[in-house]
């Protein structure tokens, strides 16, 4: 163990873990985030030294954007000495999109960063709100031989930890709201906590000695184009010709399948040669993106699209505005969108 308790920032951004029930209107308001020991007094329980910082304004989460994932970064960057490890608290429903950009953002981290939040707040009686926090609290104390267990982006939800940026939010009123279909958890959470060591994040040997560097810019010339039977050329010729799209997640069905129709192939090939990168993500929960399996998607390889693997859509955004900030030839933007930067994906 660390000489001194584990210390712990607890980054309050909102979302429904921080609000309560206004009884006259029964709306739902945030309450004031320096009081959480007081919500929550098995708080003074944990072993180790909590501080809280709270968004001014705390949003549901679907107000979130790239300059308020840059917020979060920042605070976690200015305390990342003094910190043994960081609790981020964001609504659910975006909340993989945040962890995941998060996870680009924070290159050569060695200490948790783990999201979590609640499907009922934290004064209702059956809320999931405690448990899902002080289990993350728990998580991002956790050390072992002086250092931290976890040294990655990750996300707690009703029992287990996830690597964030394999997670995708799949219920919108089960307390088990979210899952990484395509890689195990990290650690569950029963009697005991249990970690899947084999696959915790490390640092590789060569970036051993860098410090945390905070990718602080996102491109914001991105768009999701999801494919659907019967799908226009007008909508994706209008999709594609947005004035300064830089990259695109396309959507495709199955094993990374889309229409083989003349039109539309034309459309991806002229997006591509004015510079456009487009990645095939399958709209599939899990499997992965196999370019080349069936007739309907070799297309698609021989144009120039990058294949997505197993990469979840929330991840391959966040790794598209991420890549986009780099001057990469098409080349090696290829290279590095196609393997694991972050474990990511899954190298075949
Ligand atoms: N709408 C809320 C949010 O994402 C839902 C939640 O917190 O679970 O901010």
């Amino acid at each position: 163990m660390a000489a001194h308790p584990p210390k712990l920032l607890l980054i309050y951004t909102g979302g429904t873990i921080g609000m309560i029930k206004d009884y006259e209107t029964n709306a739902l308001r945030a309450f004031d985030f320096e009081n959480i020991k007081e919500k929550i007094p098995e708080l003074q329980l944990v072993e180790c030294q909590l501080e809280t910082v709270s968004f001014e304004r705390p949003i549901d989460s679907s107000d979130m954007t790239p300059d308020l994932w840059r917020r979060i970064a920042e605070i976690i960057e200015s305390r990342y000495a003094e910190q043994d490890g960081f609790v981020v608290l964001t609504g659910t429903d975006t909340m993989s999109y945040t962890a995941s950009a998060l996870s680009f953002m924070l290159e050569y981290l060695r200490k948790p960063v783990i999201f979590t939040g609640s499907q009922l707040p934290i004064g209702d009686l059956r809320t999931d709100a405690k448990e899902n926090l002080i289990t993350a609290i728990q998580l991002a104390s956790a050390q072992e031989k002086d250092e931290p267990k976890i040294q990655e982006v990750a996300l707690y939800f009703e029992s287990r930890l996830y690597r964030a940026n394999r997670t995708t939010k799949l219920s919108a009123e089960q307390f088990e709201a979210f899952d990484s279909p395509n890689f195990p958890h990290l650690a569950e959470s029963g009697v005991h906590l249990t970690f899947n060591d084999p696959i915790l994040r490390r640092l590789k040997r060569a970036e051993a000695g860098m410090e945390l560097t905070v990718r602080k810019d996102m491109s914001s010339d991105v768009l999701i184009l999801k494919l659907f039977p019967g799908i226009t050329e007008t909508t994706v010729r209008h999709a594609l010709s947005t004035p300064g799209l830089k990259g695109v997640v396309l959507e495709t069905f199955g094993a990374g399948n889309a229409p083989t129709a003349a039109w539309f192939l034309n459309c991806l090939r002229e997006a591509i040669k004015a510079g456009v990168h487009i990645v095939n993500v399958t709209q599939c929960v899990s499997g992965s993106v196999l370019q080349g399996r069936y007739a309907a998607s070799s297309e698609l390889k021989r144009i120039g699209v990058l294949s997505g693997g197993d990469i979840t859509t929330e991840s391959a955004l966040a790794k598209l505005r991420y890549l986009l900030t780099f001057d990469f030839s098409r080349e090696e933007f290829k290279t590095h969108f196609e393997r694991p930067l972050r474990g990511e994906l899954t190298e075949f």
